[in-house]
């Protein structure tokens, strides 16, 4: 039994725990994080206000996945917060996320944009689509099939076919195609090039804009990293030199990609990861964070940011995003098949 004198000891010290953190009341959670921190801060400072939860992040390019599956049972990390569908099912494939059971996760984010089994939440999305030179190009609209049309031979600039955004593209073009007939597009394609891939997403942009293609495949928020780039002026005549064509509009959509976050699996503050999980999603949230990098919040209902708005309106792919991860392998191994970062070949 308890003595009065131990009872009075027991209170002491809970009551010395208090006093020495007292704004850590509500505890901690531990973000490893792809996404750079310009971006996230504010959302995690505002978290901190409204919950007293501290919010500490590791931020990092790359190995974050391998880390925590690495520090196994010991991890410190709560959630990971990255890009793309294909590092979403990466964290998954590798065993470092957990299903996460929600109303509020599930109500703010259309099912298309979660993972199997809720592993994996989109809280972001992005479009693939055309930049098409002003000057050179008359047509308002275009579909991804008709990037292998002969008219455009020579015409068009992408990066590397192996690179994440456009093995999510291609993966998109085998659920709706099949694998014959994505094989010829992407042939078709690569025919059309009009250089060997390379670089990035707003190098190709350059390209339309220094007259070597009139068509350049790339992601949305690049238009407003070009447009908004006060470092590098001369991205803004690169922007100001296209016009961005949503594929496929006027039928099934334009393909998205998504930015979002798992829940790690041995997290250590589970219930902190779900506050900070529910919070990201929320309506407000939403908004800043795809305000940040130019991008769209996933939540239909939530509204752009003005420059966002400025570039038109589209439809998007309804296809789950689970399904083209699954197709990504097969869609990786078909760009090695047709040789396309060797460039055109007729
Ligand atoms: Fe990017």
């Amino acid at each position: 039994m308890l003595k009065k004198s131990d009872i009075a000891a027991g209170m002491a010290i809970v009551v010395a725990t208090i006093a020495s953190a007292p704004a850590y009341a509500a505890g901690e959670v531990n973000i490893y994080s792809y996404r750079q921190e310009y971006l996230i801060r504010p959302l995690l400072d505002t978290f901190e206000k409204q919950t007293g939860i501290k919010t500490n992040v590791i931020f990092a390019d790359k190995g974050l996945v391998e880390r925590m599956k690495a520090e196994g049972s010991n991890s410190p990390a709560d959630v990971l917060l990255t890009v793309d569908i294909g590092r979403l099912e990466g964290a998954v494939d590798a065993g470092v996320s957990q299903p996460v059971k929600s109303q509020v996760l599930e109500k703010q984010i259309p099912e298309q944009f979660r993972g199997a089994d809720n592993q994996w939440f989109a809280l972001t999305k992005r479009l693939r689509v055309v930049f098409a030179s002003k000057e050179r190009v008359a047509q308002d609209s275009i579909t991804y099939e008709e990037l292998a049309e002969p008219k455009w031979k020579g015409k068009i600039c992408i990066r590397s076919g192996q690179h994440v955004y456009n093995v999510a593209l291609f993966a998109s073009m085998l659920a709706h195609h099949g694998e014959e007939k994505t094989k010829k597009w992407l042939t078709g394609l690569k025919n059309n090039l009009a250089r060997k891939p390379s670089g990035n997403d707003r190098n190709q942009v350059k390209g339309v804009y220094a007259g070597e293609c009139d068509l350049a495949i790339g992601n949305t928020y690049y238009m407003g990293a070009m447009q908004t780039n006060k470092k590098n002026p001369e991205q803004q005549q690169w922007a100001d030199s296209v016009k961005i064509l949503f594929p496929n509009t006027e039928g099934r959509g334009t393909h998205a990609n998504v930015s979002g976050v798992v829940m790690a699996k041995h997290a250590p503050h589970r219930e902190n990861a779900k506050k900070l999980m529910e919070f990201l999603a929320s309506d407000g949230a939403q908004r800043l964070y795809a305000e940040a990098n130019h991008e769209y919040p996933v939540n239909p209902d939530v509204s752009w940011s003005d420059l966002v708005k400025s570039w038109g309106t589209f439809e998007t792919d309804s296809i789950a995003l689970d399904k083209i991860a699954g197709l990504r392998k097969r869609a990786s191994e078909l760009v090695d098949e047709v040789a396309f970062n060797s460039g055109p070949s007729q």
